[in-house]
């Protein structure tokens, strides 16, 4: 592990910007994925450590016209405590139950969650299904300015993401769906408790006579980062969903995803389980 020369705690955006602009520094939120990283020495720390947890412009959630805004430092459990999301978005209520234990729940953030960027983040699955996006603020020539990314657009590989070094991921933007909105989070895992994904699946839709518009489908753990699976939203796309339509469009799923082997599961078993899962849970769609 490296040596910490600097620790600093900014209680505002501006200062915690203008830390960024000076360079060299690891953000800390919650610590959740951090601490383990830092300790296993995977990830070494650069000379400033920023502690964010006091800066108030990432905290809340709250409506801002035709969306809701989730700032960076809301927590597992603060999402699924609130509201507004619970009424709104009930599929990252339930990806975010699947998070961990209370422990995590409680101190790990969405921030985190999606710029740790594991291909098996659990909030990503959800936002994606939503189209949400991130918003990345910097104060790259004396003043803040901030940039909207598609989550679509986010994710560039395992552990990478598009942020720049001196941006700061300040909070999720989510639209409100669209009335006759459904929406559902699957995850599978070795264990019933505190397990990584092995797979995860979202699928989110308008539903009108027994057929979804407007699909959206994303995959976790069967890519290098989070997915949307194009093929399958576009089989699912206006389909009445009845036995025969199910069982092709879960085929077309097990084909589009490209896993590998790791210790988690073989790519065989992965996409045994997208087949499987997604077959499951278009049934529960086409009972509701
Ligand atoms: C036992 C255990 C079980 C877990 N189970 C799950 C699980 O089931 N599903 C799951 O998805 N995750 C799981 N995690 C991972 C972790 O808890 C989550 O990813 C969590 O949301 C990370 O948030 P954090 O606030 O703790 O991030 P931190 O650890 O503080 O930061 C994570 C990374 O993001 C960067 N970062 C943090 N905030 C920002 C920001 N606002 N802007 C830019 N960069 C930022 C940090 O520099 C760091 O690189 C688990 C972790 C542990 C230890």
């Amino acid at each position: 592990m490296s040596e910490v020369e600097h620790y600093l705690a900014p209680d505002s955006l501006e200062q915690a910007l203008d830390c960024l602009q000076a360079g060299e520094v690891t953000i800390l939120a919650g610590g959740t994925d951090l601490t383990p990283q830092t300790q296993a020495g995977r990830i070494r720390f650069k000379p400033t450590l920023m502690n964010i947890r006091r800066v108030p412009e990432l905290a809340g959630i709250a409506r801002d016209g035709d969306s809701i805004r989730i700032g960076a430092l809301a927590t597992m459990t603060e999402i699924m405590e609130n509201a507004l999301v619970r009424e709104h978005f009930p599929v990252l209520v339930e990806a975010c139950r699947h998070v961990a234990s209370d422990q995590i729940r409680n101190a790990g953030t969405v921030g985190g969650n999606l710029a740790n960027a594991s291909p098996a983040c659990d909030t990503a699955i959800p936002l994606l299904v939503l189209g949400a996006c991130v918003e990345l603020a910097s104060k790259p020539a004396g003043s803040v300015s901030v940039r909207s990314v598609p989550l679509t657009e986010f994710f560039v590989g395992p552990g990478k993401t598009c942020r720049q070094p001196n941006e700061l991921l300040t909070g999720v933007r989510i639209p409100l769906p669209a009335a006759g909105h459904v929406a559902q989070f699957h995850k599978f895992g070795t264990r019933v408790g505190l397990d990584i994904s092995t797979i995860s699946i979202g699928i989110g839709g308008t539903l009108r006579d027994g057929a979804l518009s407007n699909v959206r489908v994303a995959f976790g753990a069967v890519a290098p980062t989070p997915v949307r699976a194009a093929l399958t939203e576009a089989a699912l796309e206006g389909t009445k969903l009845d036995a025969a339509s199910i069982a092709r469009i879960a085929e077309v799923a097990r084909d589009e995803v490209k896993p590998i082997d790791d210790v988690r599961a073989s790519a065989w078993y992965r996409k045994e389980m997208i087949h499987n899962m997604t077959k499951r849970m278009l049934d529960h769609v086409a009972e509701a």
